[in-house]
Formats: C-alpha cells, sequence, structure tokens
C-alpha cells in the first residue's frame, strides 16, 4: 500500500507548512511525554486506525521531518474498545520494535467523541479524539431535520470538544439564513456557519472559527469529504479514497481520517452517521441548556415537568416560548441517555495524571 498523499504532502513540507505543532502536539504533551522520550519512545498521532494497526504520523526523530509510519497497535489494544486506539489519539511508538513499528500506550485523550455502537451491546465507540472542534455538518439541499441536530449536538458537547453546527451546500438554496436562524434557535451558545464549497462561501470563516483539530461529523451526503478538501484546498479525500483500494484492488474498509491542514491545524473526516446513539453524560444538559434554565424556575427541584404544578417548562410550553416539538426531543433523548448511564458509569472518567502516570511506570517497567 502507498501513501502517496501524507508523505508527499509531508515531505514537500521544507517550508514547514506542516509541523508537529501544527499536529496539535502543545508543550503541555511535551513535557508529560519526556519520561516516555527518554525511554526511546516517539510521540505520535494517529490519522488512521485499521484492524490492529493504525497510520501514525511523526517527527522524525533524527530529520525533524514528518512523516507517516503504519505501526502495529496491538500492544495497546483492550477489551474495552473505548480505550482502544483511534484516530486522533496521541501514541507513545516504539520505532526499533521488529518486526514492524509498535504502539507502546496510547496518552490520555483531552476529548473524545463516543456514541453508543450500532447494535443491542451498550459498548461506546470512539469516533474522534483530541479534536477542539466537532464540526455537525448539515446539507442546506433538504429540510434540516431539527432532532438530528439536536442529537448531534448533546454528542458533540459530550465530547469536550465546541460544537459547530456548518450549513453546507448554500449553493443550492436561497433561503439559507432562514434554516440558519432556525438552526441558532435550537442550539443555544452555538455558532452555526452557512458554507458552500462549490462557491467557497463562508470557508475562510469557517477556517478562522475551527483553528486546531477538528472532527467533521454528520449524515453521509451531508458534504463532509468535500468540505474536508474545501479546507484543504486540495482533492485529498479523492485521492485517500482512490488509496483506500489497495495494490490488489480490494476495498480496505476506511474508516476516519486525520488529515493535516496546511498553516496548521488538522480536520478529521467521520464516515457518515445514520443514526448515533448517545452515550451518557452531560452533553445533553448542554445542548438543552434553555430547557435545563427553565427547569431551574420550576417550583420543585425535582420537578419532571408533566403535571407538577408550579412547573415552568410547562408554562413555557403552553405561551409557546418552547416548542413541543424541542420538548419532545428532549425527553426522548433523556431516555436513551439514562437507559445508557444506568449500564456504563464514566467509563471515559479520565484522570489525566493518573494515566500518564501508569503509562510512565509500564514504560519503564519494559524489558
Ligand atoms: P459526505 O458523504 O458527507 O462526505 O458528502 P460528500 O462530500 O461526498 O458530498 C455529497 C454530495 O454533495 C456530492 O455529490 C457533492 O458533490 C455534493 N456537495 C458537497 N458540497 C457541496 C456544495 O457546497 N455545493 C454543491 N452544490 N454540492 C455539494
Ligand atoms: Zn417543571
Amino acid at each position: 500500500m502507498s501513501y502517496a498523499t501524507l508523505s508527499t504532502t509531508f515531505s514537500s513540507s521544507a517550508t514547514s507548512e506542516y509541523t508537529f505543532t501544527g499536529l496539535g502536539w502543545t508543550a503541555e504533551l511535551d513535557a508529560d511525554f519526556a519520561p516516555l522520550a527518554e525511554a526511546g519512545l516517539t510521540p505520535a498521532r494517529i490519522i488512521r486506525v485499521d484492524r490492529g494497526q493504525c497510520d501514525v504520523v511523526l517527527a522524525d526523530p533524527e530529520t525533524g521531518e514528518l512523516r507517516t509510519v503504519r505501526a502495529d497497535s496491538r500492544p495497546v489494544g483492550d477489551p474495552d474498545p473505548i480505550n482502544c486506539p483511534c484516530t486522533g489519539d496521541w501514541v507513545a511508538v516504539d520505532l526499533a520494535a521488529s518486526p514492524m513499528p509498535s504502539i507502546a500506550a496510547l496518552l490520555p485523550r483531552g476529548t473524545a467523541i463516543i456514541r453508543k455502537s450500532a447494535g443491542s451491546r451498550s459498548d461506546g465507540q470512539v469516533l474522534a479524539a483530541n479534536v477542539d472542534t466537532v464540526l455537525i455538518a448539515v446539507s442546506l439541499a433538504a429540510d434540516p431535520d431539527l432532532g438530528r441536530i439536536e442529537r448531534f449536538l448533546a454528542l458533540a458537547w459530550e465530547s469536550g470538544a465546541e460544537p459547530i453546527v456548518v450549513l453546507t451546500k448554500a449553493d443550492l438554496v436561497s433561503d439559507a439564513d432562514f434554516v440558519r436562524q432556525d438552526v441558532e434557535g435550537i442550539a443555544p451558545g452555538v455558532t452555526v456557519l452557512v458554507v458552500s464549497a462549490e462557491t467557497g462561501e463562508g470557508i475562510d470563516v469557517l477556517r478562522a472559527c475551527a483553528p486546531g483539530s477538528s472532527a467533521l461529523i454528520g449524515q453521509s451526503g451531508a458534504g463532509k469529504s468535500t468540505l474536508t478538501n474545501a479546507l484543504v484546498g486540495t482533492d485529498v479525500m479523492t485521492v485517500q479514497q482512490t488509496r483506500a483500494v489497495d495494490e490488489k484492488g480490494r476495498h480496505t474498509t476506511t474508516t476516519r481520517e486525520l488529515i493535516a491542514l496546511p498553516g496548521g491545524g488538522v480536520v478529521i473526516d467521520t464516515p457518515g452517521l445514520r443514526g448515533v446513539g448517545l452515550y451518557g453524560g452531560e452533553g445533553l444538559a448542554h445542548a438543552f441548556s434553555d430547557i435545563e434554565a427553565l427547569a431551574e424556575d420550576c417550583r420543585f427541584h425535582d420537578c419532571s415537568h408533566r403535571s407538577e404544578p408550579g412547573c415552568a417548562v410547562a408554562a413555557a410550553l403552553l405561551d409557546g416560548t418552547l416548542p413541543q416539538r424541542r420538548m419532545d426531543s428532549y425527553l426522548k433523548l433523556q431516555r436513551e441517555n439514562e437507559w445508557i448511564a444506568s449500564r456504563s458509569d464514566a467509563r471515559l472518567a479520565a484522570e489525566r495524571l493518573k494515566k500518564w502516570k501508569a503509562i510512565t511506570r509500564s514504560v519503564k517497567a519494559r524489558p
């Protein structure tokens, strides 16, 4: 398999259009990593996961140049899929491992977009790790499904990153601003942008609103890949899709891909999500902060907003300031969330320092 795209991109970067810092590596991470560096490990970021192996990008310890390396990720495999390496993760790579480089440690995550796995199991699935912004792509070409956007917003808030709703394909419609207002109405505290990859409208604003690492989520066909190309400025996604067919002409499973942006920042394109199940947590309260605020004015602090006297939520429903649709959406997601929360408590209670210490210990204990 050839990695033409990324290696060409990176090695033509003598002018440092791409740097390790531009990939999101910070001074803080660097300091935490020091004991691992002493143990001969190299920091890297996962750009792609592929059953037991990962493509990672790292700064070559000799030359400092960015390059991509395929590494064995089995050493950090875990029965809980949430703890398995994922696109966007920072890892410690043992470049000297034989027969191929291997991942010796998975570094604690700053943020993680986790959905409930498809199917009946209550496992979580990490869509992207360590992103600062979650870009929720919604096509303007169809009537917006507000309930679905609310669901994506809850998922995004829960990740610890900041959500932005990106209304795509503005060139296809004339009422983009009306839709934007509708969506703003259901997305308290969230920036809603109107863009067109076709005309370039809004792309610069989007770039400015989402520096650092971002992940694109949304339904298939929402325009995520096209938007990624627009952000990069070349057709990197098409090229990568071609690359996903290996030399035997088979399609390999293309999972999430991390793409470096010229001048700094990365974007992770996730595959289209038809339905996303929530995976518990406070994200829902964030996404419905208007209802949470109303509830503070209910007479009873444990008001269920169904039939209690002095219910501020019921009053808002009655006078129309809170649409019934939004309330139903909230209750539905809440039921789902509670069900999950009761089965899996705080599995991502990542105490950074504790994890770092454990990683450092395990690396030092290596033969
Ligand atoms: P993804 O499944 O979310 O990655 O969506 P794609 O990027 O593959 O886009 C789905 C379809 O929408 C493709 O046919 C694109 O050409 C089209 N599309 C994406 N962005 C735009 C846009 O800004 N304007 C127009 N007119 N079409 C777009
Ligand atoms: Zn109430």
